[in-house]
């Protein structure tokens, strides 16, 4: 039958996306399941298929989704050994949190917390005591850590509890906020190249008897988001951490379990006017609008006073076929930043909240030209961004 004309077009209901397996199979969940097994107390499995082990490892590899691994068995056919299909694979894909970027995960890996709790909601998020956005990866303008993410992290726990905890990641990364406020706790070790973290880490977990290890690599994502996921530099970075995974793998010392897991997927975006909606181009959807947060794929939208349902009504009416498109009671209500929201972070969250359902983003040519040419792009609900990889390696 045709459909009439005149019928409204179908717009996607917030409550229908598909929300991140919190406490029972996302990145917060991590962490607390693996310590719960060394014995730290205030913990408990809550992933309850791992078994424990006494020392365990965490290969994060940044941008590296459970679709792309599926994907490429060519270029990455150590990590493919570990996928269930193959023989003897065990691995299996859990869920990033809401919204799939860096800041984000990164925070619910070392805290244990969904987001709703940490408070780092986005890649951007408006600071409610300053009302000015806050870049939540660089920690952009500067904010006093504490009052920001109050938790201690897994780390500091495990470490306060005797588990011989590190962290091996680029040097660069030891001073800054992000690190301090979600992955500080034993020690930091920084190394510039992908092979000496990798043999550092194994070093570190046969430290002690019980240990907690963490290593990170950032490549793959950038090669994605320059060139594309399935770009040659972007197989050439998925070839490399195959390698990667593999050097720490044949490393590991008796009685340890690695984990070799990611923080989002990924996922191109066409270069045409439908696919990249300009948001500092369009006067529809800037109305009553006073900041634009988030990234591409996940906006936080934040309204003059009183103009919250004229945009909710404008957003949805524009961009609800392609956009979950929810008032923050209506993201909160189902659930896309965890069971529960510290008041603190309630205001972080836009009045509007926009997740591309399709290959859609929008963007903002003046204000954020460098994220707006962007190939690659995450932050959604969407599997390819939202299910990362749990792969396991036992000694
Ligand atoms: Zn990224």
């Amino acid at each position: 039958m045709v459909q009439p004309a005149w019928q409204d077009p179908v717009l996607l209901a917030p409550e229908a996306a598909p929300v991140p397996e919190y406490g029972t199979g996302s990145l917060a969940d991590l962490l607390p399941t693996l310590v719960a097994g060394q014995g730290v107390p205030g913990f408990e499995a809550m992933i309850p298929e791992l078994t424990p082990a006494d020392r365990n490892c965490v290969f994060l590899i940044d941008g590296l989704g459970w679709e792309q691994i599926k994907a490429h068995p060519d270029e990455a056919p150590f990590l493919h050994s570990l996928l269930p299909t193959s023989r003897g694979g065990t691995g299996r894909p859990i869920t990033s949190g809401f919204p799939s970027t860096t800041a984000t995960s990164l925070a619910s890996v070392g805290t244990g917390l969904p987001p709703g709790e940490h408070g780092l909601p986005g890649y951007t998020a408006r600071n409610p005591e300053t009302g000015a956005l806050m870049n939540q990866l660089r920690w952009k303008p500067w904010t006093a850590l504490k009052p920001w993410q109050p938790y201690p992290t897994v780390f500091q726990l495990a470490d306060a509890a005797g588990v011989r905890t590190a962290q091996v990641s680029a040097p660069g990364f030891e001073q800054t906020p992000l690190t301090k406020v979600a992955l500080s706790g034993g020690s930091f070790l920084g190394r510039l190249t992908g092979e000496d973290r990798m043999d550092l880490a194994a070093e570190r977990l046969a430290a002690g008897d019980r240990s907690l290890v963490y290593t990170y690599y950032s490549e793959v994502d950038g090669q994605g988001h320059r060139f594309g996921v399935d770009s040659d530099a972007w197989r050439g970075q998925l070839m490399y951490v195959d390698g990667l995974a593999r050097r720490l793998a044949e490393q590991l010392p008796p009685r340890s379990a690695l984990y070799v897991t990611a923080d989002h997927g990924m996922i191109d975006i066409p270069f045409d006017e439908e696919s990249r909606i300009d948001f500092d181009e369009d006067w529809e959807l800037g109305a009553g609008v006073a900041l634009l947060g988030g990234e591409g794929r996940a906006r936080h939208v934040y309204a003059v006073p009183g103009a919250q349902a004229d945009v909710l009504t404008v957003w949805r009416e524009v961009l609800g076929e392609q956009f979950w498109v929810a008032s923050r009671d209506e993201a909160i209500a189902a659930g896309w930043f965890g069971p529960r929201i510290d008041e603190r972070v309630y205001g972080r969250i836009g009045d509007v909240v926009a997740a591309a359902h399709d290959d859609v983003v929008i963007t903002a040519s003046a204000n954020e030209p460098h994220e707006s040419a962007m190939v690659g792009m995450h932050g959604s609900l969407t599997p390819v961004e939202q299910l990362v990889p749990l792969l396991e390696v036992r000694s």
